[in-house]
């Protein structure tokens, strides 16, 4: 029995789970799909706004459900105006950020929205160099929470500027990254239902290559993963190319050192069909060296990657601080001479705490003070 101090929330659910829903209050399947295409594609925010639901789900719904949207309260513009980040307080006060990136890809012209969600309240990885780490870990987020950072971006920007009353752009959204606060892969569960709702038709349509799971390194969840015939493009947080150095950065490197992850990454290449993408962020005078960089072209010797050099975002922190341009440059022609297919990239939106954690951080002393 649902109980009115609980209401549902309607982003939780699956497009099967929710037409199991309606037809539990004994209303056609077919409202189900009102309701999707009410939430996704035409900006409604509650029930009573929505067009073509019966009087009598609005009746019910409105008793024992609730949308679930997430509540945004700050955001930060980049200077360029290309990276926004928004900090979302949730039902139970906890915060999040989510980033919304606007690029444009040179070669075609083509423009794309990428929205970076958050999968956890905190992290328990505790990567040294990451505000989030320091900050520990609070609790997984549901499916909804997941899934509600997309739709903000998608509702306040998707329907050609102004939002409300008009048809979203189906295009509009090209891109999601789980790579905000939190590990994806240790929320497993919930992670895959919002992946199925991003995927599907009725919720945002992405295609499964235009959705990036960034892990730590978890081998056993990613090859769960790609066993279940869910073939997202998977990016690994290395950082290191030995276990001594990773252990420091990665502390999940104690459970599945470099012998573990690798050869799961060639096992997930094999399974999937797609390359690994190898996620580097270089730190000065910590693994920057060309020492570093022979290391990493050994280690990844015949495994179908490319990898992605990040010119650190400096957390806050005096250990690690971000490699220079020019070292940046020197590791690139080093792991490209080696073979490695390699694209150096700088971290978006420095200026304004982009690097996963940092709003979240600022807001807590802000809350604080
Ligand atoms: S870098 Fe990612 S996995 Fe590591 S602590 Fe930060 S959020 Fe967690």
């Amino acid at each position: 029995m649902l109980s009115k101090d609980a209401p549902v929330k309607i982003l939780d659910f699956t497009p099967v789970q929710l037409a199991e829903f309606v037809k539990s209050f004994g209303e056609p399947v077919s409202q189900a799909d009102v309701l999707l295409k009410s939430i996704y594609r035409e900006c409604a925010s509650t029930f009573e706004e929505m067009t073509g639901l019966r009087h009598s789900l609005k009746e019910k719904l409105a008793e024992q459900a609730v949308l679930g949207l997430p509540e945004p309260v700050d955001e930060k513009v980049s200077a360029d105006g290309q990276t926004r980040k928004v900090l979302f307080r949730l039902e139970d006060g906890k915060t999040i950020e989510s980033t919304l990136m606007f690029s444009k890809i040179t070669r075609t012209g083509r423009v794309r929205h990428t929205v970076c969600v958050s999968s956890q309240v905190g992290c328990a990885v505790g990567c040294n160099f990451c505000a989030t780490g320091r900050q520990g870990f609070d609790r997984n987020l549901e499916p909804g929470e997941i899934i509600g950072q997309v739709l903000y971006f998608t509702r306040r920007f998707g329907f050609g500027g102004s939002g409300e009353s008009q048809k979203s752009d189906r295009s509009w959204l090209t891109n999601v990254v789980f790579m905000g606060m939190g590990e994806p892969l240790a929320n497993y569960d919930n992670v895959r239902q919002a992946l199925a709702m991003i995927n599907s038709p009725k919720g945002f349509g992405l295609g499964l290559h235009q959705v990036t799971l960034s892990t730590s390194g978890l081998a056993p969840q990613m090859l769960q993963l790609a066993s279940e015939g869910l073939q997202f493009q998977m990016a690994v947080s290395l950082h290191a190319a030995n276990d001594e150095l990773r252990g420091r950065l990665v502390p999940v490197n104690r459970k599945y050192p470099l012998g573990v992850l690798i050869p799961a990454c060639r096992e997930y290449v094999a399974k999937t069909g797609l390359k690994i993408f190898i996620e580097y962020a270089l730190f000065s005078g910590i693994n920057d060296s060309m020492n570093d960089a022979d290391g990493l072209i050994r280690l990844l010797n015949g495994l179908s990657c490319s990898v992605n050099l990040i010119v650190g975002n400096p957390a806050g922190s005096n250990e690690f601080n971000p490699s220079s341009m020019d070292a940046a440059h020197e590791f690139q022609k080093r792991l490209i001479a080696g073979g490695v297919r390699t694209m150096l990239r700088v971290s978006r939106g420095a200026d304004i705490d982009a690097g996963c954690g940092q709003l979240k951080s600022r807001w807590i002393k802000f809350e604080k003070d």
